[in-house]
């Protein structure tokens, strides 16, 4: 048996259950039909309906919030070594179970098995991360002063509200839900309509873990329904939010009555620079990296590569070259490094820009086609004699498509990577120092990687500027997010206090 009639085969006995039952809310730890029926969730791979899903809207929102409401205090108050010890077990119930995870994630989403059995074990590595610094992160600051001894402690925000997208959602929603139990809130998740498969694992994972119940609650529907009631729930302290930057809005305004703390991980139309001074091998690999793995359905994609002109053409003649010979497939096949987009409507959004591309006079070096009849497979796609101000150079495409565009200097270099509404990371190839220095210091992104793709390091700053976002995880940072900063002072002697009244 090949490894892909493997994994088809072992993916049917996980599905098994799917298809019996359907895909349940669950609130404080049971299963709860949606107040609005069904929906189906489909595989991109076939189009083929997975299962059904329970179509959850305000009235299930309302419970969950109660759910996570009633579960908080207790949650709050465990002793900070028993909360670790139950998010230790939740990363290795994630472990044990990273094959069903994954092979779930596939057909889910269309992701290709080689990134997702990875992601799944990120969303392990998450858990622990976040579960080493439970114990430090109530602990504050002493500030004294003259007359006061001043001290600042950090407490649970309360209930929080997760708001998660269908590119890599089980990832992206550990590296979430991870901080916020590990900073003693509770969560009521709302996981992309398109991708509900493994965020029914992972609650499922965590109840097994001996998470309380109501600590964790999912709600599956859309987000004009379900989503906007989080948003606007009165018992969700916070939302935090991974979707594009229109939606992010939505978030910001939704929440204003209540006045919600907001977290927000928005899209990008991150540039890859390269210099001719670089190491033009590596920056070539990376390049490739960073717009086609993940079906270039990843925020931190390099879909815009600036390129010095004096190596333009022989830079994009080796990139025509391994764009053509990158391999599309079936998401299950361990060799396939690009599977189907997610679903109708982006395959739609993303050929659309083949169109646009002709339009605006841009020239398809590679790519530019569907695969197929059945599922939403699109050839990798490269578009080069292209300027910064074409659509293609400034609209996030979410696909595997990237726009080449040629510069002279490294003040027109500059100048072009800033000219976005986005921010969110930067790629600078290049081997002179002070040049790096000099531009980093300028570039507006949040993240900047300089002879290197996108290598996450856990205790780093994970976040955007401009439209793509407001707001960092990673570190220390997440728990500013899931945590209010109380300062207490308690006076050393008898200070002077000013008297109004009293003669
Ligand atoms: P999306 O904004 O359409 O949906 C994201 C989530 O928001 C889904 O769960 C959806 O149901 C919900 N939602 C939609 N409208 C809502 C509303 N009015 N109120 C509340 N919730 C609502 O995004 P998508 O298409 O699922 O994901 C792709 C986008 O996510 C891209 O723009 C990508 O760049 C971005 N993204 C950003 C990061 C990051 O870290 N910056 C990471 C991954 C993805």
């Amino acid at each position: 048996m090949s490894v892909l009639d493997d994994n088809i085969s072992k993916l049917d006995g996980f599905l098994a259950r799917f298809r019996e039952t359907g895909i349940q809310n669950r609130i404080a730890g049971q299963d709860v039909a949606g107040s609005q029926g069904v929906f189906q969730t489909l595989s991109p791979v076939d189009t083929s309906v997975i299962c059904d899903v329970a179509h959850g809207a305000a009235a299930d929102i309302d419970k969950a919030a109660n759910a996570a409401h009633d579960a908080f205090a207790a949650w709050r108050d465990l002793p900070a070594a028993e909360r670790r010890r139950i998010i230790i077990r939740i990363a290795e119930g994630i472990e044990a179970r990273a094959e069903e995870i994954a092979l779930c994630e596939c057909w889910d989403t269309g992701q290709a098995y080689k990134f997702m059995s990875k992601a799944a074990l990120r969303g392990a590595e998450n858990f622990r991360y976040f579960a080493d610094q439970v114990v430090q992160a109530r602990d504050g600051q002493h500030l004294k002063s003259p007359t006061l001894m001043n001290i600042t402690t950090r407490v649970p925000i309360g209930p929080v509200g997760v708001i998660t997208p269908w590119n890599t959602p089980f990832m992206l929603s550990t590296w979430k839900i991870a901080p916020a139990l590990a900073a003693g809130c509770t969560v009521v998740h709302k996981p992309a309509e398109a991708s509900p498969l493994t965020a029914r694992l992972l609650v499922e994972i965590a109840e097994a873990a001996g998470l309380p119940p109501g600590v964790l609650n999912t709600v599956n529907g859309f987000g004009e329904g379900a989503g906007k009631a989080l948003c606007e729930h009165p018992k969700i302290k916070a939302i935090a939010f991974v979707g594009e930057s229109g939606t992010g809005s939505k978030i910001v305004k939704q929440g204003a009555d209540t006045l919600k703390r907001n977290h927000l991980e928005l899209g990008g139309k991150n540039p890859v620079i390269v210099f001719d001074d670089a190491d033009l091998d590596r920056a070539l690999d990376a390049a490739i990296f960073m717009i086609y793995s993940i079906n270039g359905e990843r925020c931190t994609s390099s879909s815009r590569l600036l390129v010095q002109d004096t190596i333009r053409d022989a830079f994009e003649a080796k990139l025509v070259e391994r764009v053509n010979a990158i391999k599309v497939g079936h998401p299950l096949d361990p060799t396939t490094e690009v599977g189907p987009l997610v679903s109708q409507d982006h395959f739609d959004k993303v050929t659309r820009y083949f169109d646009i591309a002709t339009q605006e006079g841009a020239t398809i070096a590679a790519g530019g086609e569907t695969v197929g009849d059945a599922g939403y497979f699109v050839r990798p796609t490269l578009f080069t004699q292209a300027h910064n101000k074409m659509r293609i150079a400034q609209e996030e495409i979410f696909g595997p498509v990237l726009t080449s565009i040629p510069f002279s200097t490294e003040a027109e270099a500059l100048e072009m990577a800033n000219d976005t509404a986005y921010g969110l990371t930067g790629y600078l190839w290049t081997n002179d120092l002070t040049r790096a220095l000099r531009f980093t210091d300028t570039l507006e992104a949040g993240m900047i990687w300089v002879n290197s793709e996108n290598v996450r390091h856990l205790p780093t700053p994970f976040g955007g500027v401009k439209a793509s976002g407001i707001g960092r995880d990673g570190g220390d940072w997440s728990f500013d997010f899931y945590m209010e900063q109380k300062h207490i002072g308690f006076a050393t002697g008898q200070h002077k206090i000013t008297k109004l009244g009293a003669l």
